[in-house]
């Protein structure tokens, strides 16, 4: 390794992963709830968007808990793509929560428990807590010397030092006794309340600054003697059901929140739960905040399904479900009957249907020309017209595919612009639907059956 050059070094690529719907950052309606013809990522499909619109008001103004929402029209059409316009409108404290029909048939949990989580992942509750607070991020806290109970603790000062404001503050003798009795520790996160004057210890820290005492920025300072730095702030906390469901299953840890794994939650945890948020709600400490629950594809949902969904749309806690597909009239799961959209009759009834419209080539070309941008790939004018041209002979999904890959053909030929040839070069290599069946007709025999 004696020729290992140093001068070599390789070029960070900052890889970022772009989703299928990331262009999409809202409705792009205006405040008469009319759609714009371009915006917020999202092109023509006026009508349904409107109409989506008109139901997020409602939901804004809490008008619709328990309704049912369907979007209904033809693969490519743009459903999800509302779906997740109407999620980026509702703001950050309205829950939305998005599974696909499919995803709830697996080993781990039955159906209708599948079925259970997504709708309390859809369903927020407002906690308000009031606390006096010290204003600012607290960088620094200092006792002296607190790690020696007793006697030195008896000349204790704390000095506070928060982004706004720095003061040395005699402690109470409550506090010097509660101090002693906790045994704080230089380095010691503590928070303070002083009617009580208790202190309790929250963790450890590990910024110092001197040789002791320092208490560092997480500090979560509650109360201090010395009255002008308190202050009551009313604190809002926002977590759904189902976040409070796993945090209080006792089989599952919090981790689960993030690995997914939750197993099933048994019904007595839930039923302590709503009897608590209920409670809270009785004391005025808490709100309910109904969110909107998606499921895409639901016609592969089967009849046990869907009488589980119409028995918790009864629920007074429900979300709004909106759930999308692109079938026509079809078998209901689990059934011999057909009904629209693979729906029981029943549920249908209770859904405002939203539908979707083939898209205009010159909508095709703007969604082309968004995507484009979105996934950062500079194409010519007419290499993004065959790409148009593409689209409207095969689908719209198609064509979005062909981006990345065009572009990584141009790159190949250390091009740095979308040109013709790489579009005609793709579209040679991955098929599309009606090439691919045509290809399959002329040489069936040769595959298996
Ligand atoms: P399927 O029935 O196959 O599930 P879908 O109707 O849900 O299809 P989408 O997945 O929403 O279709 O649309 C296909 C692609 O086109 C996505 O990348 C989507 O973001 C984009 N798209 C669809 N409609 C629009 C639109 N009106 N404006 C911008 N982008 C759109």
């Amino acid at each position: 390794m004696a020729d290992l050059k140093l001068s070599e070094t390789r070029d960070l690529t900052r890889i970022e992963r772009i989703g299928a719907h990331s262009h999409i950052r809202g409705l792009g309606l205006d405040s008469a709830l009319e759609p714009r013809a371009v915006s917020e990522g999202m092109v023509g499909q006026t009508s349904a968007r409107k109409a989506a619109g008109i139901i997020l008001q409602m939901i804004k103004e809490g008008r619709i808990a328990g309704r049912a929402v369907l979007i209904a029209g033809q693969p490519g059409t743009g459903k999800t793509a509302i779906a997740m316009g109407m999620a980026k409108s509702l703001g950050l404290e309205t829950p939305f929560a998005m599974i696909s029909a499919s995803e709830i048939f697996s080993l781990e949990m039955s159906k209708t428990e599948a079925l259970m989580q997504s709708f309390r992942k859809a369903i927020a509750v407002r906690i308000k807590e009031e606390t006096e607070v010290i204003e600012g991020e607290v960088v620094e806290i200092q006792i002296d010397r607190p790690a020696v109970a007793g006697a030195a603790l008896k000349t204790g000062k704390l000095t506070m030092k928060t982004t706004e404001m720095e003061g040395v503050y005699d402690l109470g003798a409550k506090m010097i006794e509660s101090l002693g009795k906790e045994k704080v520790q230089s380095g010691d996160v503590i928070a303070i309340d002083k009617p009580s004057g208790k202190v309790t210890k929250l963790g450890r820290s590990f910024s110092r600054s001197r040789d002791y005492d320092a208490i560092g920025p997480q500090v979560r300072f509650v109360q201090c003697p010395g009255g002008e730095l308190q202050k009551r702030k009313e604190i809002v906390h926002c977590v759904t059901l189902h976040e409070i469901d796993v945090i209080n299953s006792r089989t599952q840890g919090f981790l689960a929140l993030f690995t997914g794994d939750t197993g099933e939650i048994r019904a007595e945890v839930r039923e302590q739960i709503d009897t608590k948020v209920a409670e809270w709600r009785e004391e005025g400490k808490a709100e309910i905040v109904p969110g909107v629950l998606f499921i895409d594809e639901v016609h592969m949902l089967d009849i046990e399904c869907f009488s589980f969904l119409n028995r918790a749309l009864e629920n007074e806690m429900a979300p709004i479900l909106a759930v999308a597909t692109n079938r026509g009239i079809t078998t209901i799961r689990g059934t011999n009957y057909k009904s629209p959209h693979g729906i029981p009759i029943d549920l249908l009834d209770r859904l405002l249907i939203i539908t979707t419209q083939p898209y205009t080539k010159d909508d095709i070309h703007k969604i082309l020309d968004i995507r484009c941008q979105e996934e950062d790939v500079e194409i010519a004018e007419e290499a993004k017209a065959l790409l148009t041209h593409i689209g409207v002979e095969t689908s719209l999904r198609y064509a979005i595919h062909l981006i990345t890959a065009a572009a990584l053909a141009c790159q190949k030929r250390k091009g740095k612009v979308v040109e013709n040839e790489d579009i005609t070069r793709v579209y040679n290599l991955f098929l599309d639907v009606k090439r691919s069946t045509q290809y399959l007709m002329e040489y069936q025999e040769q595959y298996m059956f």
